[in-house]
């Protein structure tokens, strides 16, 4: 029997403290042997005035106990509050997303029986860097980063879990026919880690009909891969098919700390009337339990409850008139949970945890790859230039550039417009002009200085760089659409 372990737990805002109070009055009645130190974090914080929702004693609290069981929180609307849950995330670093989607024919109602997936959500990088900039008038950016340690945890991550949960398939999602370098990159790190894990089947398919495929067919996929973005709608989406938000938890794994929650919010409307289903926040406690070495904890509580589901005990959310047996309350379906303790399901699935199986431990990704041969060729000049005509740009560009660095193209929102582009393509106030090497020998940096002095001596407004390399003699930038 594994010592008592301490946590961290939020009782959050809005349903959060009726959810919360149900799952810890279940886990302690299961035997959890955990010990816990409350913080405050979300909405009363917000409004006290501190923009990220969190004290810095509560972290101290997360970076002692390194477990974190969080109920939902409400951010309040308006400007100036940052999301406390990707603050967290990058905070202790949990860079994977961990959602079992799972379905519970015939006694929830879906249109998907037998659906049973994970997500596996990369949680840090991609779009959610937030490094956005307003460029010109026309124009705004945010910076998309995939990186190869980050793609690498994640993969690696997502065939351990399925390794280790007998799960049979990992499918990653990417659109790396449009985005070749980012998301290319995180494709090609899936077939080098799966190549790895021969008994496990691998595929992959472009986002957009594999999010359409997974909609129609979820029971198609096992395990799903994701970057950020694609991760972030798709397992709202695949939570939501399998029956009901209120049905799914959710872990966040880093190396340094791991945090559990329910994937849905708040739900203020539904607070302090004892209706909320407990459900997600309790499969993320599931998760929790296995992660601190308690897997009999978690075995006996996620069996009590699916014989809960089971025999008809049902919150209004899953309330069917002739599939449930009775509409319950938080407090009242905490109980039923309670009194199946000891129990299994008899037509669900039971589950049965094991120290070597659940959540799975973060994995590292190989920082000793050594460095390629970088040379540097050329410079992507960002202009912000109010005029419509590329050829004119073009023309005087040209004479700015050099025998070492020469005007090789002009795009507008990545279309090649100089030379020769069409009248036809639309164009805004941001331009992209791309200098190169000649003979693709290398420049230095003081060349390109000197390049940019002359743009702006002439009197353009430079607003980015981008310098172009090669990596081992392999082209470090996408050529313009129709270059
Ligand atoms: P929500 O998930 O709170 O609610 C969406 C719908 O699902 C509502 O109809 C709600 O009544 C229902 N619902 C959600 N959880 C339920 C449960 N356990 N039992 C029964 N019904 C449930 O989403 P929202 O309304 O968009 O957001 C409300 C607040 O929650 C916002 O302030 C938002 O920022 C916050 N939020 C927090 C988290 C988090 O802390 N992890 C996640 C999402 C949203």
């Amino acid at each position: 029997m594994s010592q008592t372990v301490p946590i961290t737990v939020a009782y959050g805002d809005g349903i959060g403290p009726e959810i919360m109070e149900a799952c810890l009055f279940i886990l302690k009645e299961a035997g959890a042997r955990i010990e816990i130190e409350t913080i405050e974090i979300g909405e009363k914080v917000y409004l006290r005035g501190n923009p990220a929702g969190i004290e810095p004693s509560a972290w101290e609290s997360l970076r002692r106990t390194r477990v974190f069981y969080k109920a939902p929180i409400t951010t309040p609307q308006g400007g100036g509050f940052k999301s406390l849950n990707v603050t967290a995330r990058k905070t202790l670093g949990l860079y994977a997303n961990v959602r079992p989607c799972v379905a519970y024919d015939p006694f929830v109602r879906t249109k998907h029986p037998g659906m049973d997936l994970v997500i596996i959500r990369e949680n840090e990088e991609d779009l959610y860097a937030g490094i956005e900039h307003r460029q010109t008038d026309e124009v705004y950016q945010c910076l998309k980063l995939i990186t190869r340690p980050g793609s690498e945890k994640i993969i690696r991550y997502a065939f351990e879990y399925a390794r280790q949960n007998g799960r049979k398939k990992v499918t990653a999602f990417t659109k790396d026919n449009i985005m070749k370098m980012t998301d290319g990159l995180f494709h090609r790190v899936f077939d080098e880690i799966g190549a790895e894990y021969p008994e496990i089947e691998k595929e992959h398919w472009i986002v957009d009909i594999g999010a359409a495929k997974m909609a129609d067919t979820p029971e198609a996929f096992d395990v799903i891969v994701l970057p950020n973005l694609y991760g972030d709608i798709l397992s709202d989406v695949a939570a939501q098919i399998a029956g009901s938000v209120g049905l799914a938890g959710s872990a966040n794994i880093g190396t340094h700390a791991a945090m559990f929650e329910a994937i849905h919010g708040s739900a203020p409307r539904r607070a302090g009337q004892n209706l909320a289903n407990p459900s997600g926040l309790l499969l993320g406690g599931v998760m929790m339990m296995v992660h601190i070495g308690q897997p009999d904890v978690a075995e006996r509580v996620h069996n009590a409850w699916l014989a809960t589901i089971e025999n008809g005990y049902h919150t209004y959310d899953i309330y069917k008139e002739g599939i449930s047996r009775e509409k319950v309350g938080t407090r009242e379906f905490a109980q039923k949970v309670v009194e199946h303790l000891g129990k299994k399901p008899q037509q669900l699935k039971a589950v049965s945890y094991s120290a070597a199986s659940g959540v799975t431990r973060a994995v590292e990704a190989n920082l000793d790859r050594p460095p390629a041969h970088k040379e540097l060729i050329g410079v992507d000049v960002f202009l912000h230039w109010r005029e419509r005509d590329p050829n004119k740009l073009g023309e005087a560009l040209k004479t700015l550039g050099d025998e070492r660095l020469a005007l090789s193209m002009i795009s507008n929102r990545g279309q090649k417009v100089y030379p020769d582009g069409l009248p036809e393509t639309f164009c805004v106030d941001h331009w992209r002009c791309r200098f190169l090497s000649p003979d693709r020998t290398p420049i230095t940096h003081q060349q390109v200085i000197a390049l940019l002095g002359r743009v702006a001596a002439a009197g353009y407004d430079f607003i980015k760089t981008e310098n172009l390399y090669t990596f081992d003699g392999v082209e470090g930038f996408t050529r313009g659409q129709g270059e």
